[in-house]
Formats: structure tokens, C-alpha cells, sequence
């Protein structure tokens, strides 16, 4: 028996031929098909597309919260459920969901609690958080306190509490104002980098994805699909000076058009 070692590790996620059909009352809806893909370990993903095209059911399906009718997912060599029950996963979405009778530090902790971590540390692991999402100063507040952008930061540090593998985001900036979304993006690219997460991360933000990711995963509707990969190849390291440069501007137009293709082909198969 020969053994290979030249194989390469197994990314952390792998789809093969995923689909996903909703049944309902007026019909079928098949809101993915066909869907295969490799995510390494460490990337920064954004699966972009328009409204109605799979993002969430896609993000979802890889985090085990509903299941393919069609073909495989698979998380860190594992199916999705088992790297649930590994607590594999944190997951984010537009709303931060804390509970507002908790102070933040206890909202942060609570995942912890949960899982049986005792008090004292407990309080170390969200006292480390509370500095990577920089709410130091805020622990003892209440989340109807913090703005919107400290309250999603506080749901990223909850998500990132017990160290999960895979951070899933659903739209986490859509309900920021732009400024606060601007900043925040640089948020999550100095969170990313300071932990070893692989992000998967929905946004219908151009730009958005741009900044963040090293690779946009451009998604197309009816039924939803995967149309495109394009790899980001900007500096580790982004500024506000990353998003007025050249580079930064002929990925985002290559985006764009891709995105356009896109649109006019569901326009057309809908005529
Ligand atoms: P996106 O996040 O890209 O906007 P979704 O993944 O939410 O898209 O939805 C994809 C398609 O699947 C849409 O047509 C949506 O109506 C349909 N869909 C999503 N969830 C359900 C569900 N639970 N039951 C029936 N249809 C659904
Ligand atoms: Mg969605």
C-alpha cells in the first residue's frame, strides 16, 4: 500500500452537488442546485448575489441549521451535524440577539455557560473577548446601551467565545448605517486575522465582499447556484486607502460585471 503524502488537507468545507428544494403549498421551490464547493481553511469568504439566489439557504445548509435534498456538505472532513455536535460552527446574523436582560460580558458568556465552562473561566475567555471586539469598557452594560455597530461587535464575540473553527455571518453589517459599516468591516478583517477562523460570510454589498474577502463567491438566482468564483488578491493588511486604490477598483468592476451577467440572464430565463 502506498500512501499519498502529498495530498493536501481537506478544506474546510466541501459541497458536492448540493441541492435544496423547499416543498410547499403553491409548489416546489428549488432554492439551490448543483452546488459544488471547496473552501480552505482560513479564507475569508463572501457569498454575494442578489435577493432570492440561496445565500442564506447555502449558509444554512453548511451550518447544519437545514439540510440538502441533493448531494453533500461536509465540514472539516466530517457531515455538517457532526461538526455541530464538535461545535465547530459560530454564527452571526442581521440582528445581534443578545439578550437585553444580560450585561454584555453575561450575553458573551452564555455560550460558555451553556457548555458547562465554569465561572472563573468563563470570565477570563470574555474578558479576552470583550478586548478582540474592543468593548472593554463596556462588559457591564446592558446591549440596549451600545449602539448598533458595539452590539453586533458584542454578538461576534458571543459567536467567538468558544473558539468555533467557522464563523457564519448572514448579512452581520446590513443593518449598520454606511459609516459604521465601513469601520466594521475593518473590524472583521483584524478579528479574522487575529484569530485562525475561516469566515463564510452573505452580503448583497459589492464593496463589502471586496474589502473583506480572498475569494467572492458570486451566486445567481432561479434556481440559485454558484456563477462565478473570483479570488481577491489585495494586501493582507486593508485600509481606507485599500478602497481607492486601482486594484481594489478593477476587482469590484470585475464583480460588477459578473453580478450583471448574472441579473440579465435571470431576467431573460424569467421572460
Ligand atoms: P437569499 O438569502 O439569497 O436572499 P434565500 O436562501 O433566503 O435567498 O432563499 C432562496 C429561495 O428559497 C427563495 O426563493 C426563498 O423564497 C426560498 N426559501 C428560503 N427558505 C424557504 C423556506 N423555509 N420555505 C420555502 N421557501 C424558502
Ligand atoms: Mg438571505
Amino acid at each position: 500500500m502506498t500512501i499519498n503524502t502529498t495530498a493536501p488537507a481537506s478544506p474546510a468545507i466541501r459541497i458536492r452537488g448540493a441541492g435544496k428544494v423547499f416543498s410547499a403549498a403553491g409548489g416546489d421551490v428549488t432554492a439551490l442546485t448543483g452546488i459544488d464547493l471547496d473552501i480552505a481553511e482560513g479564507a475569508f469568504v463572501c457569498l454575494l448575489g442578489p435577493s432570492g439566489c440561496g445565500k442564506s439557504t447555502l449558509l444554512r445548509l453548511i451550518g447544519d441549521l437545514d439540510q440538502p435534498t441533493s448531494g453533500t456538505v461536509e465540514v472539516h472532513g466530517r457531515s455538517a451535524a457532526e461538526a455541530r455536535q464538535a461545535r465547530d460552527y459560530g454564527m452571526v446574523f442581521q440582528q445581534p440577539g443578545l439578550m437585553d436582560w444580560r450585561s454584555v460580558r453575561n450575553n458573551i458568556e452564555l455560550p460558555l455557560q451553556v457548555q458547562g465552562v465554569n465561572r472563573t473561566e468563563r470570565r477570563r475567555i470574555a474578558g479576552e473577548m470583550l478586548e478582540l471586539v474592543r468593548l472593554e469598557d463596556f462588559g457591564d452594560h446592558r446591549p440596549a446601551q451600545l449602539s448598533g455597530g458595539m452590539q453586533q461587535r458584542a454578538a461576534i464575540a458571543r459567536a467567538l467565545s468558544f473558539a468555533p473553527r467557522l464563523l457564519l455571518m448572514d448579512e452581520p453589517l446590513s443593518a449598520l448605517d454606511e459609516m459604521n459599516r465601513e469601520y466594521m468591516q475593518g473590524e472583521l478583517r483584524r478579528i479574522w486575522q487575529s484569530t485562525s477562523t475561516t469566515v463564510v460570510s452573505v452580503t448583497h454589498s459589492i464593496p463589502e465582499a471586496v474589502f473583506l474577502s480572498t475569494e467572492v463567491v458570486i451566486m445567481s438566482p432561479l434556481p440559485g447556484r454558484i456563477a462565478e468564483r473570483i479570488p481577491v488578491d489585495l494586501p493582507e493588511q486593508r485600509t481606507a486607502e485599500t478602497r481607492t486604490s486601482d486594484h481594489f477598483y478593477e476587482i469590484e468592476t470585475r464583480v460588477r460585471k459578473a453580478l450583471h451577467g448574472v441579473l440579465e440572464d435571470a431576467i431573460r430565463s424569467a421572460a
